[in-house]
């Protein structure tokens, strides 16, 4: 079982007299910067000089500073830029400025693990990873909760490496809920095969494949929308809050029994043996390698991928039949 550590494992005043520079206000950043201001601690905003963000995260009560300054004048560094940013703004803001027995941290372990930032041997390196979105970070500390997270440690030089990310985690609010330990290995593999396997990958093929298979056999595109994808969340929100069994006490008999016969149909040995063969890929180094490769090429075959996604039939009847939920927030992808 997974070491779980909670607030009493904190130990008190371990991040008094440090600052903390948070690089970027994105999704996380913003998250993280504002409640660890909140929790009491002293924190600077990392941004390029020109970014949209330096005046919302000032507004909303932050110390805004370039990251090269940021990093210079701060104990503990969190990097929340875009994980295909951070070798960039590693090399250029943060390594030189990088001085002995900081602590480096991520929220994520792609560049480590994978050996894209290469930090010196004479600082901390940790990660505290939280397991959701910022918005969600944002909104369980104000109210009071906080969310799960994962703490890995990858440098320990100070002999405090793991005490401090437990006090980061406690100032971002998820100490409330519990830390699980992991290492940089683990929370990077298992974190893209999730995303490439199910969360992301497989579950929009799925629901692209069955609609297909439902529109070949002239059944309307708008009930194969309602059928396939509509539905889902019903079903994924049985399961989150209750795990699959509980989904399977709530839908018919009907329903279940289907699922036992059908699903391991769907999902058999080919579809696993395609699982074990992303997951080596991941493992190797060669998903990643691929990645950046794209990135530094321009993300032409990315960009050309997600045009055609956008394309597909299911989106235009979906935009089309959510304009009949009043009730759902209209969602705007900005350009
Ligand atoms: P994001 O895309 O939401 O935000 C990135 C921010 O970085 C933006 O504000 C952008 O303006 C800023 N930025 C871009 N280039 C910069 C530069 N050169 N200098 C300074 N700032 C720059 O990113 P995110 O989703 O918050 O992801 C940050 C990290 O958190 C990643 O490592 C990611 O894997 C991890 N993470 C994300 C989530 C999530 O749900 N979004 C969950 C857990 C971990
Ligand atoms: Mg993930």
């Amino acid at each position: 079982m997974a070491k779980i550590y909670y607030e009493d494992d904190v130990t008190t005043g371990v991040l008094e007299g440090k600052t903390i520079a948070v690089l970027g206000y994105g999704s996380q950043g913003h998250a993280h910067a504002l409640n660890l201001h909140e929790s009491g601690h002293h924190v600077i905003v990392g941004l390029y000089e020109g970014s949209k963000s330096w005046a919302k995260a000032e507004e909303q009560g932050l110390t805004v500073k370039t990251s090269e300054e940021a990093v210079r004048d701060a104990d503990i560094i969190m990097v929340l830029v875009p994980d295909h940013i951070q070798k960039r703004l590693y090399n250029e803001s943060i390594a030189p400025n990088l001085t002995e027995s900081k602590t480096l941290m991520f929220a994520h372990g792609f560049n480590i693990h994978f050996k894209h930032i290469n930090p010196p041997d004479n600082i901390d390196v940790t990660m505290i990873a939280p397991k959701g979105p910022g918005h969600i970070l944002r909104d369980t500390y104000v109210s009071g909760v906080g969310i799960p997270a994962l703490l890995a440690v990858h440098q320990d030089v100070s002999g405090n490496a793991k005490e401090i990310a437990l006090g980061y985690a406690q100032g971002i609010g998820s100490a409330r809920a519990g830390v699980l330990e992991t290492t940089f290995k683990e929370e990077t593999e298992t974190d893209l095969f999730g995303e490439q396997v199910v969360l992301c990958g497989g579950v929009t093929s799925l629901v692209q494949a069955a609609f297909e298979t439902l529109v070949e056999a002239d059944y309307q595109p708008e009930i194969a929308y309602f059928e396939v994808l509509h539905e889902l969340k019903l079903i994924v929100d049985l399961m989150y809050e209750g795990g699959i069994k509980y989904m399977r006490y709530s839908v018919s008999d009907t329903a279940e029994y289907g699922d036992y016969t059908s699903g391991p149909r769907v999902i058999d040995d080919r579809v696993r043996a395609t699982m074990r063969q992303i997951l080596g890929d991941i493992q190797s180094g060669e998903f990643a390698n691929e990645w950046i490769a794209e990135n530094e090429n321009g993300r032409g075959a990315f960009m050309k991928m997600r045009q055609q996604a956008n394309d597909h039939q299911i989106e235009q009847v979906g935009e089309e039949l959510r304009g009949m939920m009043s009730w759902l927030q209209k969602r705007e992808i900005p350009s």
